[in-house]
């Protein structure tokens, strides 16, 4: 019994010997400590040329897009990294709706990779769940992704600086205008928070942009002077 606390590390280096990293893709030999390989890390489907304000995907290069210039976003900067298209949308539905947490590390340590904005913000808030929706999925994806990002940047993560006041029908199915009026009043600000000078809010993917606009409100209300929004990849907008 008493040499078993002193193999339990033998045995983790053996089992890391033996199982190496595998790509969560394909199966092929996993890279630089990654649970995907180099081929699929190579595929994954960066957003370099898009508009500074939302991260819209442009065609051709542009400070801002079109729907920017004629009405900008209530808050001051993106930084979505991915689009939201092969084979990153399957890493991403998996760790969403298939509770693949490794998924989720490997999500968080690509977005690490990623070229970083010039001004980090003094804190990280990822966008809550509502209570019941959190009960039944069991983690907040959001949460999960904003946790390795707000170590390794040095930013203090706040989950629970903004809270969901109602539970919000799904946005997927769901046109930008709807979209809007379905997450209308969905969020506050908890009572007697000393809020930073800037801040970023942090979603997993981001369509039209209306949850981070809704809780980029919130916080501009709240005397927030600069909100970033953060998201691991950018879908094409949804149709009004
Ligand atoms: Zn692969
Ligand atoms: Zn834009």
């Amino acid at each position: 019994m008493d040499a078993l606390p002193l193999l339990s590390p033998l045995l983790g280096a053996l089992q890391r010997f033996v199982l190496p990293h595998r790509c969560l893709l394909c199966g092929a030999a996993g890279d630089d400590g990654l649970d995907l390989c180099r081929d699929c890390v190579a595929e994954l489907p960066r957003n370099r040329a898009c508009c500074a304000r939302c991260a819209l995907p442009l065609v051709e290069p542009a400070a801002l897009c079109g729907q920017c210039l004629r009405r900008a976003p209530p808050w001051d900067a993106a930084w979505v990294p991915f689009r939201y298209a092969w084979p990153l949308d399957r890493l991403e539905s998996r760790f969403k709706f298939g509770a693949d947490l490794a998924a989720g590390r490997v999500l968080s340590s690509l977005w690490l990779r990623e070229p970083r904005p010039p001004q980090l913000p003094a804190w990280l808030l990822p966008v809550p769940l509502h209570s019941g929706r959190l009960r039944s999925r069991g983690y907040n994806q959001a949460l999960e992704l904003a946790k390795p990002l707000a170590d390794r940047l040095g930013v203090s993560l706040h989950a629970d600086a903004l809270k969901r006041l109602r539970n919000t029908a799904a946005q997927t199915e769901l046109g930008a205008l709807a979209r809007r009026r379905n997450v209308r009043a969905a969020f506050a600000e908890r009572q007697s928070v000393a809020w930073p000078a800037h801040v970023a809010l942090l979603d997993d993917v981001m369509t039209t942009g209306a949850t981070l606009a809704e809780c980029a409100r919130v916080l501009k209300r709240a005397g927030v002077q600069r909100v970033d929004v953060w998201a691991l990849a950018r879908a094409p907008a949804a149709k009004h």
